[in-house]
């Protein structure tokens, strides 16, 4: 079977034994003694299931720093003239602001339709505090590291981004010394991707692991309630991803997005079950540069570009919950507040981390400008960790459709892999790992 499909399996009985579980450790079906046992041993904290995702996660996140630092020295080194490296960030930042105006707006207009929050009673014990956001200046000077061993240790990906982009620039004009240190750099490449690459083979259990402890943790019953709300935003999250992205890329590169849906297929698996674009990263961009062909000095700089700030489905998430809790305090969207809405919603979501559930937070800034109470969050809060796990996966299908969107446009793009329709086979590494005497 190949690894794909291994990956989408375990998540399927991840998804059903968590569900099992859950109606088991909640209900009185099984008694007292077993159920403690259950949860103990599987399910609570240190159990089987959260140690093993744990585990899984930190793999995955160890595998960030390094792979977005050498493979953005090798494509920004490999562009040569600093010409070039223009209009890929022009690109790359007008479509990712751009296609997420488009999805609040789209969520806006849905949640108008649906209202959601229409004959939803206001729980007195709504209670939410956010933090309080940075100023803007602050966000900026933060992007330029004062120390990149700092940035590095601390995981800050704009820093991490600025760094590489300024070391693969001096080595593309350092002469021969720079083409020494440049081909060091390539050979890091080739090894941190083997290393995604075997991580890989884990990533069955791993997902397996995830699914299964938050399905047989998820208080599923607050979806009832929320009915509107949360089939409203997954339609919209869904719509966007499908139809708008496919649309998009059809547009800009004549190509079906079937194959690039299809490529998607494990992305999705890791950023549902992790609900975190950061710790998709190393698998997105090793799907793109590998399977979809896309040249890292594209790849390098977009996809942890996009994974920062790029969240089309964090926006929706936040366009449908404006419209929802203004119907809950019966508060009328003014066409003004509408459009307030859809430039704090984009600028929310580049402020979103790119880990679970800071969406929600971050929501808190698009409500004070619209004039909503922020203790409004508190009554979504139940349903929003499966959410997350859907908008995560639509936020990584934007940063490789329009990686590969800038890529073909700028010829940074191998047609040729993109169309070649070999599955991900376990196999391919086995054989890779095989001693060659
Ligand atoms: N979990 C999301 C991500 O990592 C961010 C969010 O919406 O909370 O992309």
């Amino acid at each position: 079977m190949s690894l794909t499909n291994r990956i989408l399996l375990a998540m399927l009985a991840g998804v059903v034994l968590g569900s099992l579980l859950n109606v088991l450790l909640q209900g009185s079906l099984a008694p007292e003694g077993l159920r403690e046992l259950l949860n103990d041993y599987l399910v609570a904290k240190n159990g089987l299931f959260d140690v093993v995702g744990r585990i899984f996660v930190s793999l995955l996140k160890l595998l960030v720093v390094p792979l977005v630092l050498v493979s953005l020295i090798c494509g920004a080194s490999s562009l040569g003239d600093s010409a070039r490296m223009g209009p890929i960030a022009l690109k790359t930042m007008a479509l990712y602001l751009a296609t997420t105006a488009i999805a609040v707006s789209i969520a806006l207009f849905f949640a108008s339709l649906v209202n959601p929050g229409a004959h939803v009673e206001l729980m007195s014990a709504a209670n939410f505090h956010p933090p309080a956001p940075p100023p803007l200046a602050d966000v900026l000077v933060d992007m330029v590291p004062s120390n990149p061993v700092r940035a590095m240790a601390e995981g800050k990906m704009l820093q991490i981004i600025v760094f590489a982009l300024l070391v693969g620039y001096a080595i593309a004009h350092s002469g021969e010394q720079g083409r020494r240190i440049g081909s060091f750099f390539r050979d890091m490449e080739a090894v941190v991707m083997k290393m995604v690459e075997i991580l890989m083979e884990l990533a069955p259990y791993g997902v397996f692991a995830l699914l299964a402890k938050l399905f047989a943790t998820m208080g599923l019953g607050a979806i009832v309630n929320l009915a509107a709300y949360f089939f409203t935003v997954l339609g919209v999250l869904v719509f966007h991803a499908l139809v708008v992205y496919g649309l998009l890329f059809r547009g800009f590169t004549g190509f079906s997005p079937a194959m690039l849906f299809r490529k998607m297929r494990p992305v999705w698996a890791f950023a549902f079950s992790t609900a975190s674009s950061g710790a998709t990263l190393p698998i997105t961009l090793n799907t793109v540069e590998r399977r979809m062909g896309v040249h890292n000095s594209v790849a390098g700089f977009s996809i942890p570009l996009g994974a920062t700030i790029n969240m089309d489905g964090t926006a929706i998430m936040q366009g449908v919950a404006t419209v929802f809790i203004a119907q809950v305090y019966g508060v009328e969207l003014t066409m003004a507040a509408l459009m307030t809405v859809v430039v704090t919603a984009t600028l929310a979501s580049i402020g979103t981390a790119a880990v679970p559930g800071v969406g929600l937070i971050t929501l808190s800034l698009v409500l004070q400008q619209a004039g909503l109470p922020v203790e409004g969050i508190a009554l979504i809060i139940g349903v929003d960790r499966l959410l997350d796990m859907v908008r995560t996966a639509v936020n990584v299908t934007g940063d490789v459709a329009v990686s590969v969107i800038v890529a073909n446009s700028e010829r940074q793009f191998d047609e040729s892999v993109y169309l070649s329709s070999e599955s991900l086979q376990a196999d391919d590494l086995e054989q890779d790992r095989a001693p060659t005497i």
